[in-house]
């Protein structure tokens, strides 16, 4: 099956500016910032959307939450930031290797009014 940009990324056969990484996931400035910090956490298990989760990959999704949390704090905005999960391409989704986008330095709080 032909390899993902992020499969591709993790295997080191294309560049990008990698934050984080551990024995599960990859964490990379994305490459067209939407916010100042835009980063996009990875796992390295080729899960293609967040709804192909299974009930096993429980304690993946876990893990890359708190990666999420310690990135923010890697990068000294965990005081404000915002997660964003795109699943499926009528959601925006357009790379179909799941991924979660950390965004900071910029308030979307107008998409989310209290
Ligand atoms: P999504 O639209 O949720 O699938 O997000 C895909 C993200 O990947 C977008 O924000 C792109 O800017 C980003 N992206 C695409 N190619 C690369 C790359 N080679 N390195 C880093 N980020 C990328």
């Amino acid at each position: 099956m032909t390899k993902t940009i992020f499969e591709k990324i993790i295997d080191r056969e294309l560049p990008s500016n990698i934050i984080y990484e551990d024995d599960k996931c990859i964490a990379i400035e994305d490459i067209a910032p939407k916010a100042p910090v835009h980063i996009l956490i990875i796992p390295k298990k080729p899960i293609q959307k967040f709804s192909d989760a299974k009930e096993n990959d429980k304690a993946l999704f876990g893990h890359l939450m708190m990666v999420v949390k310690q990135v923010a704090e890697q990068l000294d905005v965990q005081d404000a930031f915002n997660v964003v999960i795109n699943n499926g391409e009528k959601a925006g989704q357009t790379v179909f290797h799941l991924h979660i986008h950390l965004l900071a330095g910029k308030n979307f709080a107008d998409l989310f009014p209290g």
